[in-house]
């Protein structure tokens, strides 16, 4: 089914976002992660996608049928020619997947630091968007060949509540948000970011600008000093000042700055929903506890 749809079934929407453990870890923590989630009906279940780390399209198979969830593998523009893309999708498809999360994809650790396209890849989510649109229309790479069965993706996108670390301005990120939004996109989901009103303030920015799809806040809970000064780093996120001097004050002891991270989370999401979030999509990795614990504490509202 539609994520778009599925956003507009129920009152508090929740949804996870897993990753493929590292090569040769199994797939049972994967599998660990998603199980305490189950009594809270998790709308839908993505898997990351990551050069080194193998597994999306096998570990989001086996999501959907062992859990009956609706799953929603990343496909990233990043290592792939279109080609490659283009039979990734083709294999999501017979697979029956129904939703795509596509994305450029992150920029590599080491030199030089900058996004670069395989030769004849897709540069820009934008373009991998307009292409399963295509093929949702049944237009694939190579038009000589007539009858193409139609795929029937539903797309998501990432967006940026506190801007692409690459972008100059958010006005220029709406710009290509919205290019997303125009070529086929049904919905967003955003960075993570820690202060609520950071996305009322999106969210007033984007509908200003033309943007209408469904935006989802993407909300990580706190579970280690160290993520303070990691997480902006890795994701252009903003930490706000009481929840940093907070964690600081706490820092030798690690349960008081997961408990804190709790009730942050627990605050940000009654905001988010407060300020009419869809659903409340939290970023696991494959660490469930903390996350479980304020769904519980939600759930009790
Ligand atoms: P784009 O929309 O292509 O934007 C990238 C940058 O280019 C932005 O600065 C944008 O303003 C600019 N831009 C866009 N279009 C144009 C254009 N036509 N001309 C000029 N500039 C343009 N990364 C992974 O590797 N694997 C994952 O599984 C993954 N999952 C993610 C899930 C979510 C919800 C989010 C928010 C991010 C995720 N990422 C993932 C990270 C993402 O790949 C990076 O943030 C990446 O740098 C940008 O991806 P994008 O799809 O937003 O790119």
């Amino acid at each position: 089914m539609d994520i778009d749809k599925l956003l507009s079934m129920h009152p508090i929407n929740c949804s996870l976002e897993v990753t493929p453990p590292s090569k040769g870890k199994g797939i049972k923590p994967v599998f660990e992660t998603i199980k305490p989630f189950i009594e809270f009906k998790p709308l839908f279940v993505d898997v990351t996608y990551h050069y080194h780390k193998p597994g999306t399209l096998s570990i989001a198979t086996a999501i959907k049928y062992k859990f009956g969830i609706e799953t929603v593998p990343h496909i990233v523009c990043g290592g792939f020619t279109k080609e490659e893309t283009e039979n990734f999708l083709v294999e999501l498809s017979y697979s029956e997947f129904e939703s795509v999360m596509a994305l450029r994809g992150d920029a590599p650790e080491g030199p030089p630091y900058m996004f670069t396209p395989k030769p004849n890849g897709f540069q820009y989510a934008s373009e991998l968007v307009e292409h399963i649109k295509n093929m949702n229309r049944g237009n694939y790479l190579n038009k000589e060949q007539e009858h193409r069965m139609p795929t029937n993706f539903c797309i998501g996108v990432g967006c940026y509540p506190e801007v692409h670390p690459e972008s100059s301005s958010l006005l220029e990120d709406l710009k290509y948000f919205k290019l997303k939004q125009d070529l086929g996109a049904s919905y967003a989901i955003t960075q993570m970011f820690f202060e609520p009103e950071v996305y009322r303030s999106f969210i007033s920015e984007c509908r200003e600008f033309g943007i209408t799809l469904p935006i989802i806040p993407g909300i990580k809970v706190l579970s280690h000093p160290k993520q303070v000064e990691v997480l902006p780093q890795l994701f252009g996120c903003k930490i706000p000042k009481d929840l940093l001097e907070e964690v600081i004050r706490k820092q030798d002891d690690i349960n008081s700055v997961k408990q804190w991270g709790v009730e942050h989370a627990v605050y940000q999401c009654e905001q988010l929903l407060k300020y009419g979030a869809p659903d409340l999509h939290f970023y696991v990795q494959n660490d469930p506890a903390l996350t479980v614990e304020v769904m519980h504490r939600l759930a009790k509202r």
